[in-house]
């Protein structure tokens, strides 16, 4: 069957980093709008000489015009590419043993191919997140494909997020899109077990994306009294508390369900939460307090939410970055270990390295870098694209 897409052209020379593999073209690498095109329609991309170059989808609304599907002009917009995309994905995800692990990310967008898909699974079942129009379109493709090449029991939809607007989509409430979805599923990371409210965690439901770093920070906690700031339901501190039993965990979030969970995650894991502290507090106001104290810990865990969601908020950003290393570091007995995280899109590794010397700097303590984390089998990163690499994670030892 032949099928023909409306166009679109680039202006000269716009087509090298798509031929790299790029997967985004920004409105003014286009001769002018194709205007014709609803919203999420699929458009085929023609170099200035008119050569065919990628097919994806468009939308007027926002500065990326056209995120690539597929860069070859025979594969067509429709059920067979999205499960060929969920087949290649799945076929990494499969380097997990489902004894050790059973809750990863599946479809992790424009690192997968599929730009403004995000699937996240949690045991039998998947909890999915459409970011843009022309995935919107493909709603019910997805659902079948999902069902088609995964085993999944129940499927349920997060279009709760507020980037929808832009794209001129609704924010919605949690809904199955098949199957049934329980209230809270069981999971297995690393060995380490988890208890997931798809319908009103935060994100899908739990921060899978940090699966490996929770994992690397078991080797410096055993016998360690360890502070775990903006911890959610527990990740880092559960893996930090299996470590040793001497070792003493503080966690600290803003969320009383998070904290409560997390409380709860000990328990679940055979140990004694009441040989731990957990705290609800907003961690700025803690971490102060705990410097006027004079507390001190051998390990801090720095975890917070993206603190900028635009380009325009970076300066800013750096700035909560830089206070909170500081007071981290002031909390860190000499030779102590800091895992600081950013995840904030605008920011990169080399923005917190820089906010981690400047922090130590100001307290004329030294620092020795020893790990850093971005993208990992569940996240890949497409390599064209570093921009996308939006969770940066530092291991350092503060002298
Ligand atoms: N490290 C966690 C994920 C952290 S997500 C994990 O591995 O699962 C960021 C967390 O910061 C959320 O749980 C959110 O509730 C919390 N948070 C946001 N603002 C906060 C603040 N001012 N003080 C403390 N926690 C905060």
């Amino acid at each position: 069957m032949e099928v023909h897409y409306p166009t679109a052209s680039l202006k000269p020379h716009r087509n090298e980093s798509l031929q790299g593999g790029h997967l985004w073209i920004f409105s003014g690498a286009l001769q002018q709008p194709p205007n014709w095109v609803e919203p999420g329609g699929l458009i085929d991309v023609k170099s200035a000489t008119g050569q065919f170059v990628a097919r994806g989808y468009y939308n007027p609304n926002t500065d990326i015009a056209i995120r690539i599907l597929t860069h070859d002009s025979g594969e067509l917009i429709n059920g067979d590419f999205l499960r060929r995309r969920i087949r290649r994905a799945q076929e990494l995800r499969s380097l997990f043993d489902p004894r050790q692990t059973n809750a990863y990310r599946l479809i992790h967008a424009e690192g997968d191919g599929l730009p403004g898909l995000v699937v996240d699974r949690y045991a039998d079942i998947l909890v999915a997140q459409i970011h843009t129009a022309g995935m919107e379109r493909l709603r019910p493709q997805i659902i079948e494909a999902l069902l088609a090449e995964t085993n999944a029991k129940g499927i349920l939809w997060r279009n709760d997020l507020q980037g929808r607007k832009r794209e001129g989509l609704e924010v919605e409430e949690p809904t199955i899109a098949a199957g049934e979805v329980p209230e809270l599923i069981a999971i297995v990371e690393n060995g380490v077990r988890f208890m997931v409210d798809p319908w009103g965690g935060q994100k899908t439901g739990f921060f899978l994306d940090q699966r490996d770093k929770r994992e690397a920070l078991r080797r410096y906690t055993r016998g360690k009294r360890v502070l775990n700031c903006f911890c959610y339901t527990g990740g880092f501190s559960v893996y930090a508390a299996l470590s040793d039993s001497e070792t003493r965990v503080t966690s600290v979030d803003i969320s009383e369900p998070a904290v409560e969970v997390a409380y709860q995650h000990f328990t679940l894991n055979g140990l004694d939460p009441d040989q731990h502290q957990f705290l609800l507090a907003d961690a700025f106001e803690y971490l102060e307090d705990a410097v006027e104290q004079g507390e001190l810990f051998d390990v801090i865990v720095l975890d917070p939410p993206a603190f900028a969601k635009s380009q325009g908020a970076r300066a800013q950003a750096l700035k909560g970055y830089r206070r909170l290393n500081t007071l981290g570091m002031q909390l860190l007995r000499p030779g102590g270990i800091l895992l600081s995280c950013s995840c904030s899109g605008t920011v990169g590794m080399d923005d917190l390295l820089g906010v981690l010397s400047q922090s130590a700097q100001r307290l004329t303590r030294e620092v020795q870098l020893l790990e850093t984390h971005t993208y990992s089998v569940d996240h890949p990163l497409n390599l064209a694209m570093p921009e996308t690499a939006y969770l940066k994670t530092v291991f350092c030892r503060i002298n």
